[in-house]
């Protein structure tokens, strides 16, 4: 088998670069441990910033997310009772997200590739190895039907998640990794019960951080902090509800519409960073490289970007001869990725409970007074929220 890129990866990174490649000709190979089903099952990221959404427009497969997303001006941030509106419109000259659930997004994204001629996907490809990116032929060897298969391609795109292969194939000596790991998880819990408030909550109360979020009118996905030696199987539906009403001030909880959860799960958080990105003629894109605490629900917005340079600079490669973009990609798309780890470091820290101390309140208060008493304090969280511009200078 050969192609032009081997991607390793079929989730929202690997299959929106994928389709940004084929509308400019390009093909690609898709190798995915798993079954269609099984990726698009995945309860994860529900807000999308503009980037995101235009980069979904260009693939061409945004219909969908124009007419079903539900955009979104402005989040709600509580301390105890007090309750303050984040108006994004406002503080960023007109800038908004899109509420749409990844796992929609990544339905949208394989009705476009299975039908692309110029992208084709193996599903249930095992032992994946890249070979040769460094100095020579760049290969994927893989398995498949039990039969072991190789890929030879020009670049490989390492698009297979934080716990992928194309990170682990890289010497230790060439790559530095940061990592974070915090004290606590969020259990989130899906329901189709209508969200308790048309924007997302975000509250800071003494038992700890919830976040009320959502999938659509009719769906809700809510999240509670819970520490790093809880069980999914300790969590019945009603030890939630009752918890997460607890941290909400009383005119949200006492409008809480509950109902039996579709899903539950602990997610632990971490803030994580590669570096490079670029190792020969392979290239980590999206959480093959990084992962963000989901505060500031940055992880598939920070994916976004690397999509966005990475094509640009194969686009440009194939057609018009040139590598400068491919030798920038790295520092270009790290440099965005560290602005978001920040925030969403920044944005847990203030939001979340780290430990028993009085005194830890007592500076988060002073710092929410401050932030929710100044123009400038309210547009650092806008801003950052709406997300990050893209590297204009990049093309
Ligand atoms: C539990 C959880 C909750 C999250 N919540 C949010 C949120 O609220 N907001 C937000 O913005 N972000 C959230 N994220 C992050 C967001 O989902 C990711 O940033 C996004 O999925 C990144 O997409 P990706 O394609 O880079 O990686 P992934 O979605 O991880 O996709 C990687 C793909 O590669 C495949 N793969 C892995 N290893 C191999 C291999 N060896 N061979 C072949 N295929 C392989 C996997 O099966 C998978 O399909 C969450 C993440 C998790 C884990």
């Amino acid at each position: 088998m050969q192609t032009r890129i081997g991607i390793i990866g079929g989730g929202p990174s690997g299959l929106c670069l994928a389709r940004l490649l084929s509308l400019a000709g390009i093909k690609s190979v898709i190798l995915e441990r798993h079954d269609r089903a099984h990726v698009e099952a995945r309860i994860r990221a529900g807000i999308l910033e503009q980037g995101m959404v235009d980069l979904m427009r260009k693939a061409q497969v945004g219909a969908r997310m124009e007419r079903e997303g539900l955009p979104h001006d402005g989040i709600v941030l509580t301390f105890g009772d007090r309750v303050e509106r984040v108006d994004f419109a406002a503080l960023t000259g007109g800038q908004r997200v899109m509420v749409y659930g990844q796992t929609e997004l990544t339905r949208d994204l394989y009705d476009a590739v299975l039908s692309d001629a110029n992208i084709s996907v193996v599903f249930q490809a095992h032992d994946v190895h890249p070979r040769g990116f460094l100095d020579g032929q760049p290969v994927l060897e893989f398995v498949a039907d039990g039969q072991p298969r190789a890929l030879a391609c020009d670049f490989i795109a390492g698009c297979d998640g934080y716990h992928g292969a194309s990170r682990a194939a890289v010497p230790r000596d060439m790559i530095t990794e940061y990592e974070r790991i915090y004290p606590f998880g969020w259990l989130g819990l899906l329901a189709d019960t209508p969200p308790v408030h048309e924007e997302l909550i975000y509250s800071n109360h003494e038992r700890g951080f919830a976040l009320c979020s959502m999938r659509s009118h009719t769906r809700s996905r809510y999240y509670v902090q819970v520490g790093l030696t809880e069980k999914v199987e300790d969590w019945p539906d009603d030890r939630f509800w009752d918890e997460i009403r607890r941290r909400l001030p009383g005119r949200f909880a006492d409008k809480m519409v509950i109902g039996p959860a579709i899903e539950k799960s602990i997610a632990p958080l971490r803030s994580f960073v590669a570096e490079p990105l670029r190792f020969g003629k392979l290239f980590l894109v999206g959480d093959a490289g990084h992962i963000v605490p989901p505060t500031g629900a940055k992880g598939l917005n920070l994916a976004a970007s690397d999509m966005y340079y990475l094509s640009t600079a194969l686009i440009a490669f194939y057609q018009q001869g040139r590598s400068d973009l491919l030798d920038r990609y790295s520092q270009t798309a790290l440099r965005r990725i560290w602005a978001a780890v920040r925030f969403s470091w920044w944005f847990t820290s203030i939001s979340h409970r780290f430990n028993d101390e009085p005194i830890e309140r007592k500076i988060q208060l002073a710092e929410f007074d401050y932030l929710m008493g100044s123009t400038a304090g309210r547009t650092t969280i806008a801003e950052n929220y709406v997300g990050l511009p893209f590297d204009a200078s990049f093309g």
